[in-house]
């Protein structure tokens, strides 16, 4: 690439971040309230070097696992919390609260329209019930769509009042959709609702990727249950794998029950050396968190300026780290998802293709350069081949690789000719 080029490029991405720096101010005064909450619950609960041992066999008694659910408890304001590597994903933790707390004949309820592509699977399909889904274990299962990034609490009332469902879901970040994410004040607001209503239903929320974003986690506002994933935003870029699930403590512990078995729930399993690295990891959380939601608002100022639609656009409140492009064809994707992954400290050298993937119906594109395998609080980008062919960025150790992520991303587009800069 010419070096006028390469200077435009970079000019453009200078004065977009410029154009910036009071919103980044902004979340660097909230990162800093949510940095001593963490802290915190470090010094409120003694953590101590004699921690990151382990144990083997049952694991009884595992001072360093005890102590990181306590630690995840108070950060989210919550009775209790299962944090674990052995719930191998965020769909893995999401898929135990809700067979963990529904039974035959209850009914599971998501008001934020269809859930993520992998809890399709979850629920099963039309035909013959696949074994361990909602079909084949009688739980009834159903979902009422957003009205322009809003509740729709009409129906929502109606359902309630008609059906009583056990388990009202929330999932906050889009997913492979295109809306606003739901905030903690969206999420107040509905529980004061359903309340209000007198039912007493689970209200459950799929946290991924919203973290750290907000002062106060949706736990702190009603929420009886709230999940999310350790190679997301809360592992700090650090956790191995794992997945956590905090709220209310009876329900805590049926979920318990559920990941190991009636008797046993919370009190065995073991950490594998994980405990050093699980609160290293949600130790630097916010800071890594604040980074990748910066470069998330770097890239779409950007994008927008070049005059693709982004989601969120900068009069949406933002709530997760997620930056949505719409690249409009699946040459811009792979170009995108190119430029990302050549940027990349692991696999730089790799060149990324559309593949099928367990839980997903379309073929997926996945720029992930990570330490991590598959980490998305790393510098990642990734989408569905579908129309609209929208690309998904996310994540970054450190904003400066953000930064470089998107002017690769850039000059990728550039040199396939999709970008005229
Ligand atoms: C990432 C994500 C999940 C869980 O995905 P895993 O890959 O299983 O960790 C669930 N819901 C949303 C909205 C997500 O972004």
């Amino acid at each position: 690439m010419n070096s006028e080029i390469e200077k435009k490029i970079e000019s453009l991405v200078e004065s977009a971040e410029e154009s910036l720096r009071e919103s980044f101010l902004e979340i660097d005064r909230r990162t800093f309230a949510i940095q001593k909450k963490v802290l915190k619950a470090f010094i409120d609960n003694r953590v101590s070097d004699s921690h990151f041992a382990w144990r083997t066999g049952y694991g009884y008694n595992d001072d360093g696992r005890d102590i990181v659910e306590k630690v995840y408890a108070q950060v989210f304001s919550a009775e209790k919390a299962l944090v674990r590597t052995n719930i191998v994903n965020g769909t893995h933790a999401i898929s135990l609260a809700i067979l963990g707390v529904l039974k035959a004949g209850d009914k599971l309820l998501y008001c934020t329209g269809e859930p993520y592509d992998t809890l399709q699977s979850i629920i099963g399909t039309e035909g013959a019930p696949e074994p361990g889904t909602l079909r084949e274990l009688e739980i009834d299962y159903g979902s009422i769509e957003l009205i322009d990034g809003e509740f729709d609490y009409d129906s929502i009332e109606k359902i309630i009042k008609e059906e009583n469902p056990k388990m009202l879901a929330i999932q906050r970040s889009t997913g492979y959709g295109w809306r606003k994410t739901i905030t903690v004040n969206q999420i107040e607001e509905f529980v004061n609702l359903v309340r209000s209503l007198g039912s007493s239903a689970v209200i459950m929320i799929d946290n991924c990727y919203c973290e750290f974003i907000s002062l106060n986690e949706p736990s702190a506002v009603g929420a009886d249950i709230v999940c999310g994933s350790l190679i997301k935003n809360p592992g700090g870029g650090l956790a191995l794998s794992g997945g956590y699930i905090v709220g209310r403590e009876d329900l805590i512990d049926r979920i318990a029950f559920r990941l190991t078995c009636p008797g046993i729930g919370s009190e065995c399993g073991l950490t594998f050396g994980q405990t050093r690295a699980m609160l290293q990891g949600f130790f630097m959380a916010p800071h890594i968190t604040a980074g990748a939601l910066k470069s998330a608002i770097l890239l779409g100022e950007v994008y927008s300026k070049l005059g693709f639609e982004i989601c969120p656009d900068s009069s949406m409140e933002r709530a997760d780290i997620i930056q949505a492009i719409r690249l409009g064809s699946p040459e811009a994707v792979s170009a995108f998802c190119k430029g990302v992954q050549s940027a990349s400290p692991i696999d730089s050298f790799a060149a990324p293709v559309a593949s099928e993937m367990p839980g997903y119906d379309d073929d997926i594109i996945m720029a992930a350069g990570t330490f991590v395998q598959g980490a998305s609080i790393e510098l990642s980008a990734d989408g569905p081949m579908r129309e609209p062919y929208n690309v998904y960025y996310q994540g970054a150790l450190t904003y400066e690789h953000g930064k470089i992520g998107l002017l690769s991303s850039l000059k990728s587009l550039e040199e396939e000719g999709i970008l005229d800069i």
